[in-house]
């Protein structure tokens, strides 16, 4: 019988319980198979330097798994239905008679890995479904009441709890098998795909090998000091491990497993550096079961749905200005340039930036949240949808709506140098660090550097007002707690 595995957002060879399942049986033919969906990645709003790093990822594991001897066939499709028709002909032509693949938790995808499974169903083809994105599946975190939670904090004590019982040691890579070359044949033959080409990108190799370097760097040389070197962003104190994760390069678990090792076996209580970087590790799970469980998040609809009353503005020009990274605000400027050069941007930005659209711009947090999609390494609807509605105060556990980050001492406290802000916009180099965070009209005009967009007292009494009266709420809503991923 011969096995077939399908990766999507997986894209390993180590910890892959999908393709793990499909090696259990040494006599047994595997044969693998990824889709290229450049239409329906684009109308999920990626961008395409993301689409080339997924391609570049598929193609080299094409490479490992030539090196395990089970042929990788990169199909081209189009579209997720584009997808389905093509897996499955290729299954009837190959005979295959057991599919195994891990899932995916969006709406789209949903939908058709059901459509799928039914179709196997009625052509009596086994299917093989693994959860592989997070340490714990959707589902299995609940409150008391078996109600998913909406807050952070008890969440995370009881994913501690119930880590326990779920967590495994990754998988290792699958033994090579022996060489298939009639299998290889008869598929090139029947799918003749057209090669893919992408071009690298020198800043994020995508490969496997690449990714655990990196993670392995990290360790060794930077997460027992996270806790405490995390949210500067000139320190690059911070894993940048989020693309890897996002494309399936790593798993988190194998990413808990490297922290637990460094960590005496423990989750929480043990190195403050190390507590730290798993309790992110944590907030990323969160996002995954919120987005489970509140599938409408898929759908872009606030988590809150009172705060769609918030009257947020059309405003073309202090979009663009903010996209371009031009709102006279130095550190917000950097923050977008950084997105915009490097395709990644560091999370105390990520948070800045995103509530400077929200609350001085007062405009709608899915704007943001799209534009981010397009241009991060790292675009993942889970924990952007997530990091969005925090910072707009629109979402599950989302920072309370009168808590504006004023962007002036957000620089000055987290670039105490204006190192940050030098790196990405050089124009304020001339000034001392000191002014850097706020030029005066002087030294602006000097550096031909713009003047505020938005002057903050006014843009923040304008963001008050708007929730207040949309909300119907007094002026001081209750508190959730001081959030860490503050
Ligand atoms: C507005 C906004 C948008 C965001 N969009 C994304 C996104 O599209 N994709 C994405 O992966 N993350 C997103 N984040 C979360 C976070 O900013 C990034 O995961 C983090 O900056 C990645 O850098 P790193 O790998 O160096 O993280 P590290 O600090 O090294 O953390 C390790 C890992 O934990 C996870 N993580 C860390 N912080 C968070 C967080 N706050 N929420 C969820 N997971 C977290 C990531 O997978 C990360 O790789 C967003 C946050 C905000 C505020």
């Amino acid at each position: 019988m011969t096995r077939l595995v399908w990766f999507r957002n997986d894209l390993r060879c180590a910890d892959n319980p999908a393709l793990w399942h499909a090696c259990s049986q040494p006599s047994e033919p595997v044969i693998a198979v990824v889709y290229d969906c450049p239409q329906q990645w684009q109308k999920h709003g990626l961008g395409p330097r993301r689409i080339a790093f997924m391609r570049n990822a598929m193609l080299a594991l094409q490479q490992e798994l030539q090196a395990l001897n089970i042929p990788l066939l990169i199909i081209p499709a189009g579209t997720f239905a584009g997808s389905l028709n093509s897996l499955q002909r290729l299954i009837v032509q190959l005979d295959i008679r057991s599919v195994s693949f891990n899932i995916e938790y969006e709406v789209n995808e949903r939908h058709r890995d059901i459509e799928f499974s039914r179709w196997c169903r009625r052509q009596q083809v086994e299917v093989h479904k693994f959860h592989d994105q997070c340490v714990i599946p959707p589902g299995e975190v609940l409150t008391q009441q078996g109600q998913p939670f909406k807050v952070f904090t008890p969440f995370k004590r009881a994913w501690f709890n119930r880590s326990e019982a779920f967590y495994q040691a990754p998988l290792p890579r699958p033994q090579a098998r022996s060489p298939q070359p009639e299998l290889q044949q008869l598929a090139a033959a029947l799918v003749q795909p057209a090669p893919l080409t992408a071009e690298p990108d020198p800043l994020w190799p995508a490969d496997e090998e690449h990714a655990h370097q990196c993670l392995q760097n990290f360790a060794a040389e930077q997460m027992s000091r996270y806790q405490t070197q995390r949210d500067f962003p000139a320190l690059d104190a911070t894993s940048r491990l989020s693309p890897y994760l996002a494309i399936g390069l790593l798993s988190p678990r194998q990413c808990l497993h490297t922290a637990l090792l460094l960590n005496d076996g423990l989750q929480t209580g043990g190195k403050p550096g190390i507590d730290s970087w798993i309790n992110e590790l944590v907030w990323r799970e969160f996002y995954r079961h919120l987005l489970v469980a509140f599938p409408d998040l898929c759908k872009h609809k606030a988590f809150r749905p009172e705060t769609e009353a918030v009257p947020w503005r059309e405003h073309a020009e202090d979009f663009a200005a903010w996209c371009e990274g031009r709102t006279g605000y130095p550190i917000i400027d950097a923050a977008q340039r950084q997105l915009r050069e490097q395709g990644w941007m560091h999370n105390r930005l990520r948070m800045i930036s995103a509530m400077f659209l929200t609350k001085h711009l007062l405009i709608d947090w899915r704007k943001g949240e799209a534009f981010f999609n397009y241009w991060l390494m790292d675009a993942d609807l889970a924990s952007n949808n997530g990091g969005w509605q925090w910072s707009a105060s629109t979402g599950a556990d989302g920072a309370p709506y009168f808590r504006i980050f004023n962007p002036t001492s957000q620089s000055q406290k987290f670039d105490p140098q204006g190192e940050f802000i030098g790196r990405y916009v050089p124009e304020l180099l001339p000034i001392t660090a000191k002014n850097r965070h706020e030029p005066d009209s002087f030294q602006r005009r000097q550096c031909h550097y713009p003047p505020v967009i938005v002057e903050h007292k006014f843009a923040r009494q304008r963001a008050l007002n708007a929730f207040k009266n949309s909300l119907n709420l007094s002026p001081v809503m209750a508190d959730s707690g001081e959030s860490s991923n503050e």
